[in-house]
């Protein structure tokens, strides 16, 4: 029996601490749609339009927006399981695009996602030892040691091998089906976890358990995790820095304090507003964000939320907003004229203060 244990357990940490795990410049993709008539000019939808952003070592980025705002297609496109139609991507000081064979192998095995549908993410034929073990086998791990290592994982995210081992995934349920996700993540001994609202089909106390269990494996393996979720609650619980997206683009983007205490967007403070509050003084029944989102497949002119934004002036239909640091905070940015002292709104802020009447939102 080959018990070769071909995959490393430490990574080539390029550059220290300093260096970004994940640095994504002008993502963009594009998505074809059937044009009504032979002489119609072609129809993209714009899921993903001009998204940068930076993912420091061992940090949780959590994205969040409605549906349809490209949170899960620019999670996507990370994991390399799409190709952008341009932008790129850099992990850990090195160009994803320039890798080829065992490179993009080892990219491959780097990066992990937990997917929300923890049932379609098994193979109903195979046992959870063997789907635990399957991926480091065909990394070239002998039988005997991928077993033993997929006994290990199933152990540390809290289910006994010897109960569950030998079981199908129709046997167990939503929250025993995720750890086992996350062990067959674990076993690759990835450096970046994509979690795409892995928690969002579980009960809310199986759901603390699995985000428990999540912080204490990135405490354990250094793991940097890009965290998707409707949940504002739960992204506030496991992020460092949140990125808040709206049709296919960043509004927001800064550490988890500056967005949930000092929310400068108009829609991600619309957002906010609409978490039910824990304090019955607090809560409104008024909505929040009046209207759907804009067809995606025409974005609007200028800022894309100017049809819905209770502060949209005509230079907001005109022009588009770039993405800045708010004042006195690079780490924190917005995309709003709001934000801009030359940008020709009248509430804009002053240089020097900040954004103009925009104080913290609860949380
Ligand atoms: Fe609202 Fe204008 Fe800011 Fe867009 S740029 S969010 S429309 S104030």
């Amino acid at each position: 029996m080959n018990t070769t244990f071909a995959m490393p357990t430490v990574h080539q940490d390029r550059g220290g601490p300093q260096q970004p795990l994940l640095q994504v410049r002008d993502l963009k993709k594009y998505f074809p749609v059937r044009a009504a008539g032979l002489s119609a000019k072609p129809q993209f939808v714009h899921a993903v339009d001009g998204v940068s952003f930076s993912v420091a070592k061992g940090q949780t980025l959590g994205i969040v927006g409605e549906s349809g705002c490209g949170k899960s297609t620019t999670a996507r496109l990370v994991a390399k399981l799409m190709a952008p139609d341009s932008g790129s991507l850099v992990f850990d000081g090195e160009g994803v695009d320039e890798f080829r064979g065992l490179a993009l192998k080892d990219f491959r095995r780097d990066l992990q996602m937990v997917f929300q549908d923890s049932f379609a993410s098994l193979n109903p034929r195979l046992t959870v030892l063997q789907t635990i073990a399957f991926g480091p086998q065909v990394h070239g791990m002998g039988a005997g040691a991928a077993e033993q290592l997929a006994r290990e994982l199933l152990a540390r995210v809290g289910m006994e091998p010897a109960q569950f081992g030998g079981r199908y995934p129709h046997a167990l349920s939503g929250g025993q089906r995720q750890r086992v996700n996350i062990a067959r993540a674990l076993a690759f001994d990835p450096r970046l976890l994509i979690l795409d609202e892995a928690v969002a089909a579980l009960d809310k106390s199986v759901q603390a358990q699995v985000l428990n269990l999540l912080q204490e494996l990135k405490a354990e393996r250094q793991l940097t995790y890009l965290f998707i979720s409707h949940d504002l609650h739960v992204v506030h619980y496991v992020s460092d820095q949140v990125m808040v997206m709206y049709l296919g683009q960043i509004v927001e983007i800064g550490p988890v304090q500056r967005i949930y205490g000092h929310a400068v967007h108009p829609y991600t403070r619309a957002l906010l507003s609409a978490v039910p509050s824990m304090d019955p003084a607090r809560r409104t029944l008024a909505s929040p964000i009046s209207g759907d989102p804009p067809n995606p497949i025409n974005p609007p002119a200028g800022c894309r939320f100017h049809d819905r934004c209770p502060k949209a002036q005509a230079v907001c239909k005109a022009q588009a907003p770039r993405l800045l640091p708010v004042a006195r905070d690079g780490a924190h940015q917005v995309a709003c004229h709001l934000n801009e002292p030359q940008s020709g709104h009248s509430d804009a802020v002053r240089a020097g203060s900040a954004a103009a009447g925009l104080q913290g939102v609860p949380a």
